[in-house]
């Protein structure tokens, strides 16, 4: 597969797509950042790697921090996390308080804010220093030593996460939460302000390409079935409200986030990490999800 020419096309594709949607405002650290960037990376499980455009620009990672979060959660957890927090589609905003009410405080699932919420509550439980470890995980599946949080992004968060706030105290007022509201926002903030290119989240994500094995480290993460799971939670769940649309059009297990980002694998192939800050309605880049809608039609290849 000639990914390189693959890449290439997609670029000149999605050029119609800019001016669509429009970069996350609502955290306001966010706004400032051009929505005309475009970066894609791919990687295949045999060590091939390609990439396109601002590919080593890093940027907010945002909620596709919450697979990496729920890989370590289920690692010191493993099948009790399910008694907190469920593994269906939520078809609501990725912020909804109402869902958590309805549902006595046990979030859907874990790609949502609140589902995110209880699993930093099972880290900051379960390690000595929550952030660090977060931290070491994702240097170590990246292989970029220097990966940080950008401190003011997580500042911008802690200053007007309100909802977040809201539903923090929510799980809480329920018995969702082991630990004080405050510290498990602490973390929740940062994990979202973590600040990675394409090029490292493609490199991050492999592993759930390749049956929980990190050809990186050339050691397991997850074992098969874990991988499995986080790959069927991010099929059924990474895109919140718009996750059918997504599977439709482009059919990869994907996770986004407001900073524009998206991660996608096609287990047993290849890791890709796109993107693009303008967003559509649903909190999801426009350009990305355009690119990696012509990469499975122009690959002929999807987990369909
Ligand atoms: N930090 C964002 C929030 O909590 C993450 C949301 C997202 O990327 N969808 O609102």
């Amino acid at each position: 597969m000639d990914f390189d020419r693959i890449l290439e096309e997609i670029a000149q594709h999605v050029r119609p797509c800019f001016g669509k949607g429009r970069v996350a405002d609502y955290i306001p650290a966010l706004a400032a950042v051009p929505g005309d960037k475009f970066g894609m990376a791919l990687r295949t499980v045999d060590g091939g790697y390609h990439e396109i455009g601002d590919a080593r620009e890093r940027f907010s990672i945002q909620s596709i921090s919450k697979v990496f979060t729920l890989n370590i959660a289920v690692s010191y957890v493993g099948e009790a996390l399910w008694r907190r927090v469920g593994r269906e589609p939520s078809g609501n905003p990725f912020n909804s308080l109402v869902q958590l009410e309805y549902e006595q405080g046990i979030p859907r699932n874990p790609m949502i804010n609140a589902g995110a919420i209880v699993v930093s509550d099972v880290l900051l439980t379960h390690c000595d220093d929550a952030k660090q470890t977060l931290l070491d995980r994702l240097r170590a599946l990246s292989g970029a030593a220097d990966v940080g949080f950008d401190p003011v992004v997580a500042r911008s968060e802690a200053e007007t996460g309100f909802i977040n706030r809201a539903l923090a105290s929510f799980l809480k007022g329920h018995g969702n939460l082991e630990n004080e509201v405050e510290a498990v926002l602490d973390l929740y903030f940062h994990q979202c302000a973590l600040a990675m290119s394409c090029s490292e989240l493609s490199m991050a994500a492999l592993h759930l390409a390749n049956g929980g094995v990190s050809p990186l480290l050339g050691a397991a993460v997850l074992t098969p079935q874990q991988s499995k799971r986080v790959n069927a939670v991010m099929l059924t769940c990474g895109l919140y409200d718009a996750v059918g649309e997504f599977a439709f059009r482009v059919g990869l297990p994907a996770k986004s986030g407001v900073g524009g980002g998206i991660v996608a694998v096609l287990p047993g192939h290849y890791a890709v990490a796109v993107w693009s800050p303008e967003l559509d309605e649903s909190g999801n880049s426009t350009v990305g999800g355009a690119a990696l809608e012509h990469l499975t039609t122009l690959t002929g290849h999807s987990v369909f």
